[in-house]
Order: C-alpha cells, then sequence, then structure tokens
C-alpha cells in the first residue's frame, strides 16, 4: 500500500514541505507541491535526506562513561548530576546549549525548565552563531523580532539586493524562486553584495564585490544619497518612526562610501539611483551580515534605507533577514536565546513577572543568561559546571573551537542529547542520551518568513531513541517539578506555547500564536503551514507585518538607528595578512553529521579547501597541500585558486569536524571577537597566514569498510557509493609500504596486487576477495594520483576484469569513462562529462545539457554552476 506524508526539510531557513512517498517498505522523497515555501522544488541537499536515514553509527541507547544503561539511570543521573551543582554552587553554574535543529517543542520545554524552574538564564542557542546580529537589529529598530515581509515578496519586487548571502548554495529553493521571477518579469534587477564571486553572481546584473566589513559604510552611503537626491518618504518618516535626525547625521562621513567600500563610484551611483526608483525593493540578508563583531549596526544600516523609504511589509518590498537554520525562528519564538523570554519577552520586570505566573514558576530567571561564546568560557573557566548540549556539535562550529574542547574536558558533568554515537562533541559526554532523528521526530518548525510546519515521524523509533521535549520532561519530573511538566505528546506542549503567546498580550506583541491554543491532537496533527501571528480574530495567519506603519514598539513607530563607521575589531596586519571568511558549501550541512552520509553530497566537494586569488597564492599551486594559521589556531586544507575570490581574502567551508577531517576543523581558526548586542561571533573576518605545506608522501585508500587510519597527518574521510575514500599525506613514510596496506583492514584472505619503486617513492596495491575489489591503496610523492571516481566504480562491479587489475597497479583508467569531480549530484554527472558534451557535442545551453545528460534537471542546484562551464568552455554562450 502507498501511504505519504507531509512533512518538512531539515536543513536550511527556507523550510521546505517534502512529501515522503513509502510503498512496501521503500521511501521516495519530493518536494511538497502544496507547502507554500517551496511549491514542489527542493534542493539537492532536500533531494537526498532519504540517503541520511540509516541507523549507521546511531547513539540507540543512553550511556554513562560510555556504559549503556536504562532510561530510568541516565535520566536520574543527569537530574542528580545538576540538582548537585544548583545545590552546591547556585543555578547559574548550570547551562543548556540548544540548536536551529530542535523542534520547537523540544527548545520550549528546554527553555520553561532552565529559566523558569532552575532560575538560570543559561541557555542559548546555536542560532546565536547564525542570525542572532538580525534579531537585535529587528528588536532595535522594530521592537519586536519580526521578519517583515514574504517568499512571495521576492517575486513581487522590482529590484532585489542580496547582501551578504550565497542564495544559490545555502538556500537554493529560494534562489530558485528569484530566478524563475525573472523570467516571467524581466524588469526584475538582482544587485549581489558580496567580496566573493559566489554562485549567486549567476543571477547579478550588478555585483558589488565590497571590501569585507564595509556594508554599513554602503548603506550609510545609500541613506546620505537617499537624503541629498530627495529620495526620502518624509511623510512616513515623520509619521511612523523616531531619530531619522541622528541616522542621518551618523552616515555622513568624509570619506565617499565608494572609497571605503572599495568599489568605483559611478557603480555605487547605478546602485543607489536603483535603489531610489525602485518602489518595490527587497534587501535580502544572511550570514554574510549577521556573522560580524558589528553585525547588528549592518542589520539596522539596511533597515535605515527601507525606513526612510517606507518600503517595511509591503508587497515586493522589505528588509529580509533570510535565517540559516530550519528552526532557528522557532528558538526565537521561545526564548531560546539567553537574553530573551519565551514568547518575545524580554527580561524587564513585567514580562518575567507575567511568563512566571503564566508558568507558576517560583524560580524565575531575572537577568539575561550567557551567550554562546560567553558560555563555553564560563565552562572552560570552571564557573560552568554542568552543561547540557543538545542536538549540536560546538567543539566544531564554535569560534577558538579547540578552547571549547578544552573548555568540555574540564566540566565536570557533560551531558549530550544525540543522534549520532561519535561526533566530536560526543566524545566529551560523560552521559550520552540518544535523541530521535529528523525522520522520526514529530513537531513544528517556523521558516524564515515566519511560517509555522509540520515536521512528522515516517519511521519508527529505532532502539531506544526519545524525542527531546521527552527526555527534558522526564528530567524536569525528576527534578520535582512534575505539576509544570506533565507532557504526553508534542501537541500537549504546542498548545502551552501557543497559549503563552496570548497570555496578557494585548497586541504589543505581534507573536500572538494563541488561536492554535486549543488545537485538538488531531488538528495539530493535520495543520497546514501557515504564518505567524495567529492571533485569535485571525486563524489563517497573516502574511506581512508593519505594512500599516505601526510598530510593536512602545509608541508603535520604528526606530531609526544611528550607525558609526567602523571598523572590524581585527584587522590583517604583517604577521597575518588575509582575512579568512567561513561559509557553506552547496551539497554539506553544518558539520556533515547528517549529509556527510549521502555519497551523492559527498561527491560535489569531497574536501575541505581553501579558495585563493592567485595574486595571494604565492609558491602555492592549485591543488596543493597548505597549511592556514590565526593566533587561535590552525589547518590544513587543499588550496584552489580562484580569481572570483577578492584579493587579501581566503574562504574556507565550515563544515569539516575531527570526525571528517583530522585538520580541516576551520572554526580552530576562527577567532572567538562577538558582535556588543548580540553576542554574535565574527566568522567572516580573522586575520591569517597561509604557507605551502608540503608533506613526505601523499596517496589515497577507497575501502569498501570503514578504516581507522591514523598514521598520516592529513587525513579526510569521504564517503562513497560503497566505499570509503580516504585522501591522506604525512610527514614519516612507513618502513614497508605492503606492510601498511595489509595492517589496514584485519580481514584476511585477501588477494594482494601490489606495485612499488621506491627510488620514485611510489607504492600500488589493490586488495581482491570474491573476484570483488576490497580495498586500494596508491602512495606517490606528489598529489598527481589517478582519478578517484574511476577507481570508486570499481567498487560497484561483481568481477574485476583483468585490464582493469592491470589498470588498478598502472594506476591509469582502463578505460576513458572518467567523468571527473562530481557537479550534478542528482545524476551523477561529472565535470569531465559536461566539459566533453561542451566541447564536442556544442551543448552550449543548461537547457540541452539537460536533455542530453540530465543535468541540472531535478533540484536544479547545479545549474549556476553549468552555466559557468559554458561560459568556461565556450565563452559568451551561457544561457
Ligand atoms: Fe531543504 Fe534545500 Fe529547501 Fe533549504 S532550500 S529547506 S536545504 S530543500
Amino acid at each position: 500500500m502507498t501511504t505519504s506524508i507531509r512533512t518538512t526539510c531539515p536543513y536550511c531557513g527556507v523550510g521546505c514541505g517534502i512529501t515522503a512517498t513509502q510503498d512496501h517498505g521503500s521511501i521516495q522523497f519530493s518536494g511538497d507541491k502544496q507547502h507554500p515555501a517551496n511549491f514542489g522544488r527542493l534542493c539537492s541537499k532536500g533531494a537526498a535526506v532519504g540517503d541520511t536515514l540509516s541507523l549507521e553509527n546511531r547513539l540507540l541507547y543512553p550511556q554513562i562513561q560510555g556504559r549503556q544503561v536504562d532510561w530510568d539511570q541516565a535520566l536520574a543521573a543527569v537530574a542528580d548530576g545538576f540538582q548537585q551543582v544548583i545545590a552546591e554552587y547556585g543555578p547559574d553554574a548550570v547551562a543548556f546549549y540548544l540548536s536551529g535543529q530542535l523542534l520547537t517543542e523540544d527548545y520550549y520545554v528546554a527553555n520553561k525548565l532552565m529559566k523558569g524552574f532552575i532560575g538560570s538564564a543559561n541557555v542559548d542557542t546555536n542560532s546565536r552563531l547564525c542570525m542572532s546580529s538580525s534579531v537585535a537589529g529587528h528588536k532595535r529598530a522594530f521592537g519586536e523580532d519580526v521578519v517583515p515581509g514574504n517568499y512571495e515578496d521576492l517575486e513581487q519586487a522590482d529590484l532585489i539586493v542580496l547582501v551578504g548571502s550565497n542564495l544559490a548554495w545555502c538556500h537554493p529553493v529560494l534562489y530558485q524562486r528569484i530566478r524563475a521571477a525573472r523570467e516571467s518579469n524581466p524588469q526584475l534587477q538582482v544587485v549581489v553584495v558580496d567580496p566573493r564571486r559566489t554562485a549567486t553572481c549567476d543571477l547579478a546584473d550588478m555585483h558589488l564585490a565590497i571590501k569585507p566589513g564595509s556594508d554599513t559604510a554602503l548603506f550609510n552611503g545609500l541613506l546620505n544619497y537617499l537624503h541629498q537626491h530627495d529620495q526620502l518618504d518624509t511623510s512616513y518618516i515623520a509619521a511612523h518612526t523616531n531619530g531619522f535626525d541622528k541616522a542621518l547625521a551618523s552616515a555622513q562621513s568624509d570619506i565617499p562610501p565608494a572609497a571605503r567600500c572599495g568599489v568605483a563610484s559611478a557603480v555605487l551611483e547605478q546602485f543607489y539611483a536603483q535603489f531610489a526608483k525602485t518602489e518595490k525593493t527587497v534587501t535580502v540578508y544572511s550570514q554574510g551580515v549577521n556573522q560580524s563583531s558589528y553585525g547588528t549596526d549592518k542589520v539596522n544600516a539596511i533597515i535605515n534605507c527601507h525606513l526612510a523609504t517606507g518600503r517595511v511589509g509591503k508587497l515586493g518590498s522589505g528588509p529580509f533577514s533570510v535565517t540559516g537554520q530550519p528552526n532557528a525562528m522557532g528558538g526565537r519564538e521561545v526564548g531560546g536565546l539567553a537574553n530573551t523570554l519565551a514568547a518575545h519577552r524580554d527580561f524587564d520586570a513585567a514580562d518575567i513577572d507575567s511568563v512566571g505566573r503564566f508558568w507558576q514558576a517560583e524560580r524565575m530567571a531575572s537577568t539575561p543568561g550567557l551567550k554562546a561564546v560567553d558560555l563555553f568560557q564560563a565552562v572552560g573557566e570552571g564557573r560552568i559546571k554542568a552543561l547540557w548540549i543538545m542536538a549540536t556539535n560546538p567543539v566544531v562550529s564554535l569560534p577558538d573551537a579547540d578552547s571549547v574542547r578544552a573548555a568540555l574536558k574540564r566540566c565536570p558533568l557533560v551531558v549530550v542529547s544525540e543522534v549520532n554515537a561519535n561526533t566530536d562533541t560526543a566524545a566529551y559526554a560523560d552521559i550520552l542520551l540518544p535523541a530521535l532523528a529528523w525522520g522520526e521526530k514529530d513537531g513544528t518548525v517556523t521558516n524564515s518568513e515566519r511560517r509555522i510546519s509540520r515536521q512528522r515521524a515516517l519511521l519508527p523509533l529505532p532502539g531506544e531513541a526519545r524525542s527531546d521535549w521527552w527526555i527534558v520532561t522526564q528530567v524536569a519530573q525528576r527534578m520535582g517539578f512534575e505539576q509544570a511538566f506533565p507532557y504526553e505528546s508534542p501537541d500537549a506542549v504546542f498548545r502551552e506555547h501557543a497559549a503563552l503567546s496570548g497570555f496578557e498580550n494585548d497586541g504589543a506583541r505581534a507573536f500572538d500564536i494563541s488561536s492554535l491554543a486549543n488545537l485538538s491532537p488531531a488538528e495539530y496533527d493535520a495543520l497546514e503551514p501557515l504564518q505567524w501571528p495567529v492571533p485569535a480574530n485571525q486563524p489563517n495567519g497573516t502574511t506581512r507585518l508593519f505594512g500599516d506603519g505601526f510598530y510593536t514598539t512602545t509608541d508603535r513607530r520604528a526606530r531609526f538607528i544611528a550607525i558609526d563607521q567602523r571598523q572590524p575589531v581585527n584587522a590583517p596586519d604583517a604577521e597575518f595578512p588575509l582575512i579568512l571568511n567561513t561559509g557553506r558549501i552547496r551539497d554539506q550541512w553544518h558539520t556533515m553529521t547528517r549529509t556527510g552520509k549521502s555519497a551523492r553530497l559527498s561527491a560535489h566537494t569531497p574536501e575541505p579547501y581553501a579558495e585563493l586569488h592567485p595574486v595571494d597564492a604565492v609558491g602555492i599551486d592549485d591543488g596543493k597541500l597548505i597549511k592556514l594559521k590565526s593566533r587561535w589556531g590552525q589547518v590544513l586544507l587543499r588550496a584552489r585558486l580562484n580569481d572570483g575570490q577578492q584579493p587579501g581574502s581566503v574562504f574556507v567551508p565550515m563544515h569539516w569536524s575531527q570526525e571528517y577531517a583530522a585538520t580541516g576543523c576551520i572554526d580552530a581558526v576562527v577567532n572567538p571577537v562577538t558582535d556588543p548586542f548580540s553576542g554574535q561571533p565574527e566568522s567572516k573576518h580573522t586575520p591569517v597566514c597561509i604557507m605551502p605545506y608540503r608533506p613526505v608522501w601523499y596517496g589515497f585508500v577507497l575501502s569498501r569498510e570503514p578504516l581507522n587510519l591514523s598514521n598520516s597527518t592529513y587525513r579526510v574521510s569521504v564517503r562513497g557509493d560503497g566505499y570509503w575514500r580516504y585522501e591522506l599525506a604525512g610527514e614519516t613514510q612507513p618502513a614497508d609500504w605492503g606492510d601498511w596496506a595489509r595492517s589496514l583492514s584485519q580481514v584476511s584472505g585477501w588477494q594482494w596486487l601490489d606495485y612499488a619503486d621506491h627510488a620514485a617513492g611510489r607504492y600500488r596495491a589493490a586488495a581482491i576477495a570474491q573476484e570483488r575489489l576490497q580495498l586500494c591503496a596508491f602512495i606517490a610523492p606528489q598529489p598527481l594520483l589517478p582519478p578517484r571516481e574511476w577507481l570508486g566504480g570499481l567498487f560497484g562491479q561483481a568481477t574485476l576484469e583483468e585490464t582493469e587489475r592491470l589498470a588498478l597497479l598502472a594506476g591509469r583508467a582502463a578505460t576513458q569513462n572518467d567523468a571527473g569531480p562530481i557537479v550534478c549530484s542528482c545524476f551523477q554527472v561529472g565535470l569531465n562529462t559536461l566539459t566533453g558534451a561542451i566541447r564536442e557535442q556544442g551543448l552550449v545551453t543548461t537547457k540541452a545539457l539537460g536533455e542530453t545528460l540530465r543535468a541540472g534537471t531535478n533540484c536544479g542546484s547545479c545549474l549556476p554552476e553549468l552555466r559557468g562551464l559554458i561560459a568556461q568552455c565556450q565563452p559568451g554562450q551561457a544561457a
């Protein structure tokens, strides 16, 4: 029998609907055509979600100090451990660190326990690293953390300004929606503001490659331009805002914005004029704006320009913060950040009293808690002695990551709720609690346009894994709070959350979903995606906010914020002359605990890399290894030379953990400086230096079974289709490569084929059993080694031909069918196949490539790269 379940994608803040169709034990995933976020579209990550559902590496049972225990023992140990610390050192000696991967229900219960019943506000979330500057900016300007517009505005706009937002890779379905909108509205102009030429520039009519960190100068300059050219909406400013004169005075500078931004003044004037004359303008911003030591100011510099033109919350116009995580917004609603209370309340006396009465809590936290970076510093200094981490991997994702490892080592009690048994953070847990994975969870999430959607369970609960809301509820009950934590289902938690949003809310807070406070379990189960607010008199939700010019400040006016011209805290110098910018790549998500399991996603970018402008790569060749170092740490990475990178800057992806790359965790290098308002770390501006790394040998191993490789300095593990791939390099050679190869696996009885040229430093080996390739290893003094894609394909064969055995030893493909690095993940179409088809068959449109090779015809995430390849191979032809 075929059944379909509608749920929501676990990855980015676009929040796409996914339909899971089950048929005789197999599940197929497709975009939910009815979901208003995506109308059936998915990107490469969403399309591959089925690859990540296996129980491989799953944590299935609770553990204390590595020993399996039952839930009663584990829950009692957590409750007792926290209570002992609280009794001895007070409530601020404990903390929770949560995640935008949690469902709203999980978040609500954890936040309530800490802020209402333990009596501390030391509960923060990895969303701090992602969008807390937008939260702070919204609160300063609007009085509340509200995204006024929605995705439809992107289709209705005549000008879209994308600031610090590589939408094509980080929010691909929004990129697809904009591309489709432009096909039906050729007037739509797109301006990309980004120091790097990213895949999103594929959409750009204008790319402003501003100097890193000069965003406030750009938008202060725009505010000034609007004033000087009489393009302000003066009646809107007078009727609906405060603080314009001060903001304008701050925006004025003797140094022209073009000089500050490093952009030609004629180009800047063109952008300013376009903004001034286009009523329907949306400015989209994400991590390039938020992840800064003055990210909040950047957000407000953008909002100032929208307020000055009266363009907020109107069809096709407004400032639009796009969040990174699937439920960053849900976390914001329940007060998952240390400086907010639940339901968009703050730490003022009236709100503390109101929430306390609603919860009937006697131990309400009275002051904000520690934000993420400060929280882990407090752990390292011994001020926090019990820490519970849920659904996140802070030893990989926080800046100065090695000090986070040291802090966890020192902390007397570390509890980790996790899906995977072997994350970098799980290694530091005293108590490990098995949580549910995406396909097993049941609850709600909120996307970037305030749309609440259901995540529904598709799979049975494995082992003894349980939902996060249940685990926290059980601990709360064991801490003596049974009455306040009676929950037996996620709908019960949701009803309370919805009721709190309407409690003593006279319209002062936009976040009001009280119309949903009485949903029956069946109604909750069937809940259709809808946008908050959903107050009692608006049960179908609200598409836009503030379009009438009235805000949720005390005087209902928006506030201009005066923005000083500031410089990043850490400027490059002679010792560390380059600026490190970290970010996402197309086919990986966060610290790869899920996407790292997918062979097709891993094929696109198998190794961590540092992208450099050729002028900065003195003595460094493309593809060689480099050491990248800051005052905080160092990594080894593969160099990629790209003239789309701004000279003086280096881009490195943020995804690799030690689980996947022994020396590739870039957050070990990132400075822990934070924004003074939001506490968000400066993830895009760390001074670094680079130098060639010259190992004695390079190599790789492909193996049918996972291996434990420890003798190489450089080691990257990549999931292939039916095999594991290990990229290696080392500073010392083993005494005998043949012995080394045979020691890689414990399995005996294999037939070994070896080739060794000691003088040239080359070694090749293949192990065969039952006519099938089990393992192959290639070592050389240079990184010029046989194509991995060809060798990987041999693992799928039932037998190895004689020519293939010879080719293995020769280190050359037996045929010319090496597809090259994968560009189209959905159909595994490689670079060599594509460039061959473009050059030899004259396929100079993405449509032609799609018709011939299927590339780009499913999720469309590779279309910018396909257009780039066509332009590279046949200049002037891409379409
Ligand atoms: Fe998931 Fe991709 Fe949609 Fe983001 S854009 S929610 S990753 S399918």
